[in-house]
């Protein structure tokens, strides 16, 4: 528990010597002035009057508590004891008796009231202190941050280092690790923050997957970075005695002036956030710019989500065919977009970067893998679907692409998965695993995008691919680049000497494909043969396709 932040946070009950003096000064005023007046005024102690001192003692006891209620009481008492009269017309004094049980009335009743109060503000302390904590976590929560922002905001000189840290992967750490494993992960980032990198950072546990991290005044001399955070997660993190390795994203604040609000400053670090996860960075810092592009995120993502529940998206199919015969020997299932508004077609390029960067990218794969399944029982040939670096490390959905597969009756020899060649550099270990996996299902599984990635040949050798996927960039100068059609010739043979079926994407001119076929090409893919077509154009597409290579076969030229 950071006691500190804590502390800050409720800053609002610490002492305040100023205003208890005040009330000191005006409870003995008001002691010796209700004694004199309830006695003088109403005849003596011998009537019912006295028991109005009890209003200042109880007074003093909920200001001062128990120490308050007795000295109180005591004063109270000893004011209306021996020098006041019974009775002021006749002088006649009082019974010693009297005024002494009356002190000790007063005395009890001021120690039973200031206990009672005491009793009272400790519970609504711990009342407030539980608001101020994450009860899974033990670590302060979003309103201590709130408030230990806003503590300082007046007149804070520098600008404090506020960074928002979301854990990425939480969702596949509870899976492996069970549910309250968020709670126990956070507590150990949290420590790991203090211990490793400042012991006066105070770290807020902001949501389930996100802890903030702030420092009051963040001096430019030795200003903290907040690439400096992703320290905690270089080893791996034991939960529940499971090792499991953690990726974070942070979003930092950017330079504000004096005064910025607390929630500004949240909103900043948040921005930040999202800007990094849509450029896929790792660390990102506030910038005003940032705002638009983030808030048209935003509505995007939510647009997509909107349409996979409505069905807006369609898989349309682009035909590969083999190099020697021009046959189709299957298709890629690529994804659309129809407009809700005007029902036009929006291209993936609009929508797929940014949503292979969010958590929408799972329920997408799982729609394209679901809709091109269906789609291979009309075709009967093999269909490509793509994957992302994200669907990579999602252990559950490659599990439930097989199971999808299984379930439909589908041999799975006709399905092939394309990764690009960017995934498997991300994480070579994870896209090593999600391959052999996909490998254990039957699946065939093709190395998309092939010379754009700088992979290394070594994962060539190792990963158990069975298809090589060259890149539209070295289709495209072909015809008048002698060194083109060499590289090409280089890639054609590294994929070929690892067994590996070799595919040529965006083959658009005859020059091209005739290029490509003399080089050994096993397949081509490109506007030349046709373009991606809604499924039913794609299987008319074919007939009208096979019934011309029968009429050729019937009738050679
Ligand atoms: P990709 O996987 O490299 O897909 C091939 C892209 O090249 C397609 O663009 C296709 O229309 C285009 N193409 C095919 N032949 C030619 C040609 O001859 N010339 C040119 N210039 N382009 C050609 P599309 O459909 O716009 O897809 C763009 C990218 O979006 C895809 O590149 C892929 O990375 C992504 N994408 C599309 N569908 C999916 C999907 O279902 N899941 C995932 N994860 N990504 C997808
Ligand atoms: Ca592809
Ligand atoms: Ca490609």
């Amino acid at each position: 528990m950071q006691w500190n932040a804590l502390r800050a946070a409720t800053g609002r009950l610490r002492h305040q010597p100023r205003l208890n003096a005040i009330l000191i000064l005006a409870l003995t005023a008001l002691l010796f002035a209700g004694a004199w007046l309830l006695v003088y005024a109403t005849g003596g102690t011998q009537r019912a009057w006295p028991y109005l001192m009890l209003i200042p003692v109880l007074l003093a006891a909920a200001r001062f508590r128990v120490v308050g209620g007795i000295i109180g009481g005591l004063v109270g008492g000893l004011l209306l004891g021996p020098v006041m009269p019974l009775d002021t017309a006749t002088g006649v004094a009082q019974d010693t008796t009297n005024w002494l049980i009356r002190i000790g009335f007063y005395t009890g009743l001021g120690a039973f009231t200031g206990m009672l109060f005491q009793f009272i503000r400790r519970q609504g302390r711990a009342r407030e202190r539980d608001a101020r904590v994450d009860a899974d976590s033990g670590l302060p929560n979003k309103t201590a941050l709130l408030e230990a922002l806003e503590t300082d905001d007046v007149d804070r000189a520098d600008a404090p280092f506020v960074a928002l840290i979301r854990i990425v992967d939480l969702g596949e750490i509870m899976e492996a690790a069970g549910v309250s494993a968020a709670d126990q992960l956070v507590t150990i980032l949290a420590r790991r923050i203090r211990r490793g990198i400042d012991p006066d950072l105070e770290v807020y546990r902001f949501s389930a997957s996100e802890i903030v991290v702030l420092r009051q005044e963040d001096t430019a001399t030795d200003g903290l970075n907040a690439e400096d955070l992703l320290q905690i997660t270089e080893d791996s993190v034991e939960v529940y005695g499971i090792p499991v390795h953690v990726e974070l994203v942070v979003g930092r604040a950017g330079t504000v002036e004096p005064g910025t609000s607390a929630r500004e400053l949240i909103r900043q670090a948040r921005v930040a956030l999202f800007s990094a996860i849509e450029r896929q960075q790792t660390v990102c810092r506030y910038a005003p710019e940032q705002e638009r592009r983030t808030g048209e995120t935003i509505r995007l993502l939510a647009g997509v989500r909107r349409g996979i529940e409505n069905g807006e998206f369609e898989l349309h199919y682009q035909p590969k065919v083999r190099a020697e015969t021009g046959e189709p020997a299957g298709c890629e299932a690529l994804v659309r977009w129809r407009s809700p508004a005007d029902g036009g077609i929006i291209p993936p390029d609009q929508f797929m970067p940014r949503v292979e960067c969010s958590a929408l990218i799972g329920p997408m794969t799982r729609f394209v893998a679901q809709s091109a399944f269906g789609f291979v029982k009309h075709c009967r040939q093999r269909i490509s679907i793509n994957i992302t670096a994200r669907d990579l490390i999602d252990q559950n959905l490659i599990a439930s692409i097989g199971r999808m597969a299984a379930y439909g009756g589908l041999p799975a020899g006709r399905i092939e998965i394309e990764i690009t060649e960017g995934a498997i550099v991300r994480d070579p270990v994870a896209a090593g695993e999600a391959i052999e996996q996909l490998r254990r299902c039957g699946f065939h599984v093709s190395l998309d995008d092939f010379g754009t990635g700088y992979s290394s040949f070594e994962y060539l050798r190792t990963l158990p691919l069975t298809g090589l996927k060259i890149d539209r960039a070295f289709v495209r100068d072909l015809e008048d680049d002698d060194r083109a059609q060499r590289l090409m010739a280089c890639m054609i043979d590294v994929g070929h000497a690892l067994d590996l079926e070799v595919v040529a994407e965006g083959v658009e001119k005859a020059g091209q494909r005739e290029i490509l076929r003399e080089l050994g090409c096993d397949l081509l893919q490109g506007f030349y043969f046709a373009r991606p077509m809604p499924g039913q154009e794609y299987l008319d597409w074919r007939q009208a396709r096979d019934r011309a290579t029968a009429r050729e076969a019937a009738h050679p030229r």
